[in-house]
């Protein structure tokens, strides 16, 4: 309460200078009603960058007090309205001004302010679960919103716009000290924890802090009130994670992460235990993210003895955004090799066909017969997405046509995949790995011929 009397004081200051300065046009006080809830609503988005920036988590429970004032300023802003319409045009404004942008835009606005402003309270936490930092984000379209609401009301001037730039300065400012946590400022190494009910992640490395917690604080610093952000439920809740993690998963440590082409990563794994690897088989990787681990499945190009080699296309996706950031020394975990796409014990004429990545498996298959006469078909799309060029020449007895599906260059094929103007030797055995669509249209093109002993994995 003390809180809420305490930042309402410059408020009022504002307010009275403000209706000072309009020699008291009562009228027009529902407008600076308006205006200082914008200036409440901005003060409670800044807090969160504050923290961030300053590591002051003290100034947490500011945010929801002024976000209530802000909510609570905002409604005396329309009661006030509706009252004077009411008074002056005698009809519901909504009604006679629905074509109005100001009115719309600040209508919808209240109502979202409305769902901020009733959940802005820890038994709302608690009952909402997830869905309460859903609602809780919509502050950040709100503000511009409430923006728009300004504007459309011939309101914005300098003053606001001065109010807007600090916030979106502030929230730039805190974003990029964010990406820039690298540098820890541990000691030892940072833990993660578990919430058993909901599965998040508390990572000491990023703190909590939208829930007052700055980046790098430590598990047991975190106070007792605190709350999971995505279940609400308190720290007792929460489980150490890398424990688990680990014991699931056997550790494997990055030698070398080598971008291949602006978006193929070759990754070396040396992992604690060996794994056996028939060439063609594939690991379950798991990738941490700020969600949790999850798991890839990545093709292993080469092993020998407790290496691991890798051939990843870095897709925007969840996986290549984590793999996007893996440098020499960090920790990843293998949870197994798997799979049946290996080479068939036959002296079939063999031939391998493959898009982008779809190489990897092929490549450890095809040394695996250095004696043997061999195929090989790879599409990829121009000459900047090449790699393994070198490598390929390296493999003995390989017969290789590289095609460039969107370029036209000298020293490579070009078009589009299509089997049917190819003739292999009779008894051919096909192992291709790569897009779905490419697998679909070969395998039906080589049924059509007759050849029936086709393996592939679609990736
Ligand atoms: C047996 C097997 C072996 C495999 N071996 C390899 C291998 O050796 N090399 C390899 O590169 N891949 C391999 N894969 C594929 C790999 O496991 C992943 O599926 C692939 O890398 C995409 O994972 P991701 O997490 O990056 O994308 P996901 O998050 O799973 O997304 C899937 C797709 O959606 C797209 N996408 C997702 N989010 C967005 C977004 N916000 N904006 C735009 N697009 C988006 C991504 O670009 C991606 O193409 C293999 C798959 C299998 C099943």
């Amino acid at each position: 309460m003390l809180r809420y009397i305490l930042v309402l004081i410059p408020g009022i200051f504002l307010f009275a200078g403000f209706y000072l300065m309009k020699s008291g046009e009562v009228n027009l006080l529902f407008r600076d009603f308006g205006m200082i809830s914008f200036v409440y609503f901005a003060l409670a988005l800044v807090v969160t960058p504050i923290i961030t920036l300053t590591n002051k988590d003290s100034i947490a429970p500011y945010r929801r007090t002024f976000g209530v004032l802000a909510f609570l300023l905002a409604t005396i802003h329309m009661g006030m309205y509706f009252y004077m319409e009411y008074m002056y045009q005698k009809t519901f404004f909504v009604l006679a001004h629905f074509k109005e942008l100001d009115i719309i835009s600040g209508v919808i606005a209240f109502v979202i302010m409305a769902a901020l402003g009733i959940t802005s309270n820890n038994f709302s936490v608690r009952i909402l679960k997830g869905s309460w930092k859903k609602i809780q984000i919509l502050a950040y379209p709100l503000f511009l919103l409430v923006t728009l609401h300004i504007a459309f009301a011939w309101r914005f001037n300098a003053f606001y716009m001065m109010i807007l730039s600090s916030v979106i300065l502030l929230r730039t400012a805190a974003y990029l000290s964010k990406k820039d946590i690298s540098t820890g400022k541990f000691s030892g190494n940072t833990t993660r924890y578990r919430c058993v009910p909901c599965g998040w992640i508390y990572d000491e490395k990023y703190g909590d802090p939208d829930g007052g917690i700055p980046p790098w604080t430590r598990f047991e610093d975190i106070p007792d009130d605190w709350v999971c952000p995505v279940c609400g439920v308190g720290k007792g809740d929460f489980v150490p994670y890398e424990e688990e993690y680990e014991k699931e998963n056997t550790p494997a440590t990055v030698i070398t992460a080598t971008l291949l082409n602006p978006t193929t990563l070759e990754l070396i794994l040396e992992t604690k235990e060996l794994f056996t690897v028939i060439p063609g088989q594939y690991a379950r990787i798991a990738l941490k993210d700020r969600d949790g681990v999850f798991y890839r499945s990545y093709s292993v190009v080469e092993s020998s003895e407790r290496k691991l080699t890798f051939c990843i296309k870095l897709s925007s996706g969840r996986g290549g955004n984590v793999l996007k950031n893996i440098r020499a020394g960090d920790i990843l975990a293998i949870e197994n090799v798997y799979g049946s796409f290996v080479l068939q014990d036959t002296p079939n004429p063999k031939v391998f066909i493959a898009t982008g990545t779809g190489l990897a498996p092929l490549i450890n298959m095809m040394r695996q017969l250095p004696d043997k006469d061999k195929i090989l078909l790879f599409w990829i799309q121009d000459s900047a997405s090449l790699f393994y060029t070198e490598l390929l020449k390296e493999i003995p007895k390989l017969e290789s046509h590289i095609f460039l599906s969107r370029e036209e260059i000298p020293g490579f094929r070009h078009g589009r995949i299509d089997l049917t103007t190819f003739s292999f030797p009779k008894d051919s055995e096909f192992y291709m790995c790569g897009n779905p669509a490419m697998i679909e249209k070969s395998v039906s093109d080589l049924k059509v011929q007759g050849f029936e002993k086709i393996y592939h994995e679609i990736f």
